[in-house]
């Protein structure tokens, strides 16, 4: 297939059987393999008979290759770039290639198929018609707990990748966060013998995966529903009792009502009747 295209090939995310007949085809054709580790992908291709000169790309030497890559498509070769699983550039390497090949312009054509975060989001049972990938968080508590609160009021479902040696510290800084109370689904070794999804309330999930060490164990796509959208009216109303909180702070209960009325727009005796029950409160 000397045709000067590269290919963006995704291969199975642990099931063998989930290669598709496109892959292979083009597996087959190509005249290089640029893999993420070689010797992995050398087991890939050798369990499917294939025998095909590969190179690295990977996260360390990609604007290297850049140059090797174009030198190959410009003699005429084609080029199928995978990862060690699923779909290249998703939380792999493999976007400077792409954006270096496109941009000389050479075909870069996508040849579909697993990606964990799909397969995950496709069986979690939480909404699907907007969703946000975050890819993996920070590896340090402060840093995750920071990108979790300007999350926070994100209302689409959040996809994040985990390692498992991790889940749990981010399960917890997700309860801490966003509240106990999120839904979330936990899926676990999608496509191999022990997948595992375990859905319920952040605080369920929590205490699922800590009496349970094997649900620690293995690969973690984190499916989290996003934030609750308040109705205008409730919005209206938080910000009513946050001005409220302030100006009681400062004012006598008559005055705070009138000046959130002002700044609120919203009815002064509602408001006067809410300042006393705040103040009762404190
Ligand atoms: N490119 C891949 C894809 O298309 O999903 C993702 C590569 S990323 C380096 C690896 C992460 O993907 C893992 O740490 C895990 O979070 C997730 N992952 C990959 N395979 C998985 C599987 N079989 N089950 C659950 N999560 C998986």
């Amino acid at each position: 297939m000397s045709e000067a295209v590269l290919y963006v090939v995704a291969t199975p995310i642990g099931n063998l059987a989930d290669i598709s007949e496109r892959a292979l085809k083009v597996l087959r054709s190509v005249d290089l393999v640029a893999a993420e580790d070689t010797r992995h992908t050398k087991q890939l291709l050798m369990h499917f008979v294939i025998n095909k000169p590969l190179f690295s790309v990977h996260d360390h030497n990609e604007h290297q290759r850049v140059e090797k890559v174009l030198a190959e498509l410009s003699a005429g070769k084609s080029i199928a770039l995978v990862s060690d699983a699923g779909t290249p550039l998703i939380s792999d390497p493999g976007f400077v290639v792409v954006q270096a090949v496109r941009k000389a312009g050479f075909p870069v054509v996508p040849v579909p198929g697993a990606c964990a975060m799909v397969a995950a989001l496709s069986a979690a049972g939480l909404p699907t018609d907007r969703f946000c990938f975050e890819g993996f968080l920070p590896a340090k508590s402060s840093g995750r707990k920071k990108q979790l609160k300007a999350l926070e009021r994100e209302s689409r479902t959040l996809v994040f990748y985990e390692s498992p040696h991790r889940v749990l510290d981010s399960l917890k800084d997700m309860a801490e966060v966003l509240g106990g109370a999120r839904e979330i689904t936990l899926a676990r070794e999608l496509t191999k013998t022990f997948e595992t999804f375990l859905s319920g309330s952040l605080e369920e999930v929590i205490t699922m995966v800590e009496q349970d060490a094997n649900q620690r164990k293995g690969e973690f796509v984190l499916v989290l529903a996003g934030a609750k959208v308040e109705s205008d009216d409730e919005e209206q109303a938080i910000a009513a009792e946050h001005v409220l909180n302030v100006l009681l702070e400062e004012l006598p209960v008559k005055q705070a009502a009138a000046l959130t009325a002002k700044i609120t727009g919203l009815k002064k005796n509602a408001l006067y009747q809410q300042a006393l029950a705040l103040q009762v409160q404190k």
